[in-house]
């Protein structure tokens, strides 16, 4: 079946006893067991969820995996991955990435031994230098927070593999409609569906998925030993928000694109990073790589006075952390998002205090850019 049509139909049969159109919200902690040693497939909640389970084979099958488990957020279903690892194995990362992860390995993974290595993935010959003999997983974002620096996920899964390395993408700032790592060699996807997947801003999760049986086992007991499982109710909100992923998706790209024509073109926007614009340094791969070149905008604005200015005045897009819903979010990395990063790194990377990113939502594009030039104004 078709994209559109799985968002809308896959892992999802009518409810059996009413027939319900819609799957429902399984509230309960717990199942009656018919007799001793007997059960209907479900035991207990934290285990198993009808809701939650739907959802799974829902998301499994957008990204073309076979195995999806669905966690509390996009940080715990990272943690869960990284539980697969034991004190000792080295972990290579991409060194542009989401604060969040960045803190999960820096100040919780790093206590329990594990040990990372930064590296710019979109330079495949620095992620094959970086990798040991004790390299477990390659851990890409791509593209990335906030910089929008494409990688080569078929290229480092290849150079990965040769080690014996698993590749993880987290592929949040996608969506599965505009790139599936699992096709391109990935072996395993992790997304925040907090952002585009949900769409909606008023659903926090995440969801692991995989190709590999053994993997999905072990995601599969993590997830029932240390418990960070996904809300019946939750379940139930992204399962509604994924039935809109194709046309909303489409929508955000068109607006993304008229959005970066216009910045390229504003002088007071001294930089415009997107993969859609031809000086984009990989273009030609994102071209390849992705569907479409999404809705995540950064640029630079020269300084955190110009920065505020500008944040302070917009009026319809919303100054706030998170992306990927159907409204206008714009955010200052350097204060919000990726205060965790240390400076040295932030400026290396070109987090600067007049970087502002935007997720270009679905509103009428000339409202947006409408709002985005009045605040220029003040600049
Ligand atoms: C938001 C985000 C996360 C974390 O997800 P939560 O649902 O907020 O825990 C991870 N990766 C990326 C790229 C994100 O944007």
């Amino acid at each position: 079946m078709g994209f559109s049509t799985d968002c809308i139909h896959a892992g999802q049969e009518p409810e059996p006893v009413t027939g319900a159109v819609t799957y429902p919200i399984f509230q309960t902690s717990t199942y009656v067991q018919p007799e001793l040693g007997r059960h209907k497939g479900f035991e207990y909640a934290r285990t198993k969820n009808p809701t939650r389970s739907v959802l799974e084979a829902n998301l499994a099958a957008l990204e073309r995996g076979k195995h999806a488990h669905c966690f509390a957020s996009g940080m715990s279903a990272t943690d869960t991955v990284f539980r697969m690892l034991k004190s000792g194995d080295h972990v290579v990362a991409g060194e542009n990435m989401y604060g969040g992860s960045f803190r999960l390995f820096n100040k919780v993974c790093e206590k329990f031994g594990l040990q990372f290595t930064y590296v710019d993935t979109a330079c495949v010959n620095k992620v094959r230098a970086a990798l040991r003999p004790n390299t477990k997983i390659v851990f890409l974002e791509t593209p990335t927070n906030p910089m929008m620096t494409v990688t080569d996920i078929a290229a480092c899964a290849k150079v990965a593999h040769e080690n014996d390395s698993l590749v993880v993408v987290d592929n949040t700032f996608c969506s599965p409609w505009l790139q599936q790592p699992l096709e391109l060699g990935a072996d395993i996807v992790v997304h925040s569906t907090t952002k585009f997947l949900n769409g909606h801003s008023d659903s926090v999760g995440g969801v692991v998925i995989t190709n590999d049986d053994a993997i999905a086992e072990q995601i599969g007991f993590l997830q029932n030993a240390v418990g960070a499982i996904l809300s019946p109710m939750d379940s139930w909100l992204i399962l509604r928000g994924v039935k809109t992923l194709a046309v909303r998706m489409k929508q955000h790209e068109e607006n993304g694109r008229a959005m970066a024509d216009y910045l390229s073109r504003q002088p007071k926007a001294l930089k415009t990073y997107y993969p859609g614009l031809p000086d984009h340094p990989q273009h030609e791969l994102a071209k390849r790589q992705m569907r479409g070149f999404g809705a995540m905008i950064s640029f630079e604005l020269g300084s955190l006075a110009n920065a505020k200015k500008f944040l302070d005045r917009v009026r319809l897009c919303s100054l706030g952390e998170s992306l990927g819903g159907v409204e206008t979010l714009i955010s200052h990395p350097e204060s919000m998002t990726h205060a965790s990063v240390p400076v040295e790194t932030r400026t290396r990377l070109g987090i600067t205090p007049g970087l502002v990113r935007i997720s270009v939502g679905i509103e009428d594009v000339e409202d947006l850019i409408a709002d985005v030039h009045q605040a220029f104004a003040a600049v």
